[in-house]
């Protein structure tokens, strides 16, 4: 793996908040400033393709990423914001199991996004 290949990974592995190619290319480009959004682009691409990053959409054109290796979950994300929360909920997991079973099928995976807006709770 080239140096700038190998900050691109490290960035990648760091974050938990699924950044964007272009989120990728600002820290990456901290690093090593001589690392090109072209490479950022062509990096992610390779790394998507090996199966060590997940794409997502959450319902937004551009797409964002995170590590294939961690844990199974499920994402929440606030439309306002584009924040992402990753959850995981045994009950969801069950019933999923449940309906594809129902359907005569022996479940493989699922992707899960739920979309929302933050609730305004009023100040104390
Ligand atoms: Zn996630």
């Amino acid at each position: 793996m080239t140096g700038q290949r190998r900050v691109i990974a490290r960035v990648l592995s760091a974050a938990r908040d699924h950044p964007d190619v272009e989120e990728v290319y600002r820290r990456s480009n901290r690093v090593d400033a001589r690392i090109s959004l072209s490479t950022v682009y062509r990096t992610i691409k390779l790394f998507e393709a090996n199966g060590f990053l997940e794409r997502h959409n959450f319902g937004a054109s551009r797409g964002r990423y995170e590590e294939t290796a961690r844990r199974h979950h499920d994402h929440l994300i606030d439309i306002e914001s584009g924040r992402v929360i990753e959850f995981r909920n045994e009950e969801i997991e069950r019933l999923q199991e449940r309906v594809a079973r129902d359907l005569g099928f022996s479940l493989v995976g699922h992707k899960l996004e739920l979309y929302g807006v933050p609730i305004k709770r009023p100040r104390k």
